[in-house]
């Protein structure tokens, strides 16, 4: 039975006060439920505050990204024991705002997942087609690919620290989600792959996560899809009542 897992991913977004603000009223929402693990990914700069507000609480904290080497001469960049210290637990990796505005590569992304994993970190490793890619049919081809190249050199003993999140490019902030059954059938494909890449059993425990568009009045369709073992929020997860209300809905469909 895989722990449904819910992450919000702040982007960009918040200041100083309202990031506080957020966090406490996620806290708050979140309460002592202990069948699902909830996640929150605010700015970097925010990180220690939010880490703070969370204390105590059975909400964790992720950074938005880390870079994969672990001091010196790399300017803006953030190490894995830099967010360890500020009490993160996960860090998104390879989102498709990085990949697609920042120009990261599958082997750039694959240096950071195993150093998170060597740091302590927990990747929420994202994958995902473009629209003309699903258009022209290439979508299990593009995330197998980058599933492939993400996980290259991570062994068995490690690949349960990474959580998959397939986010297909184009419902990413555009209000245009994939319907669960479009996201059962990648979150399904994937998960045959990981029981080629390792075994049945590691894939039977490996969470995946849907992303792009996922709001309230979605939630519960996406999650009762069998292979849809959380999601990754981006929107929805700057509103505390509407996070609150997904993780609900989400306990409600899950744990039955
Ligand atoms: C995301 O940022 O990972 C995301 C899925 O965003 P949104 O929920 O806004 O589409």
């Amino acid at each position: 039975m895989r722990k449904p897992f819910l992450a919000g991913n702040w982007k960009m977004n918040t200041d100083a006060a309202s990031a506080v603000a957020l966090a406490k009223g996620i806290v708050a929402a979140v309460g002592q439920a202990d069948n699902i693990d909830v996640a929150v990914c605010p700015p970097f700069v925010y990180l220690q505050a939010v880490a703070m507000a969370l204390s105590s609480s059975n909400v964790a904290l992720g950074a938005q990204d880390v870079f994969h080497q672990p001091d010196g001469a790399f300017t803006g960049e953030i190490s894995c024991k830099m967010l360890k210290d500020v009490c993160c637990t996960y860090a998104i990796i390879g989102h498709s705002e990085r990949r697609h505005v920042i120009g990261e590569t599958d082997e750039l992304i694959n240096n950071k997942i195993k150093a998170a994993i060597n740091g302590g970190l927990l990747p929420i490793f994202c994958v995902g087609e473009l629209l003309e890619e699903r258009q022209a049919g290439k979508t299990n081809r593009i995330v197998s690919d980058q599933v492939k190249k993400g996980l290259d050199g991570i062994c068995q003993e490690r690949i349960l620290a990474v959580t998959i999140a397939y986010e297909p490019v184009w419902a990413i902030g555009t209000g245009v989600n994939a319907t669960s059954q479009q996201a059962q059938e990648v979150h399904a494909m994937i998960r045959d792959l990981v029981a080629k890449l390792y075994n049945k059993e590691i894939a039977g425990q490996l969470r995946i996560q849907y992303g792009g568009s996922a709001k309230p009045a979605n939630t519960a369709e996406l999650m009762a899809q069998p292979d849809v073992d959380g999601l990754l929020i981006g929107g929805a997860s700057l509103k505390a009542s509407d996070f609150a209300a997904m993780i609900n809905t989400s306990i409600q469909v899950k744990c039955k």
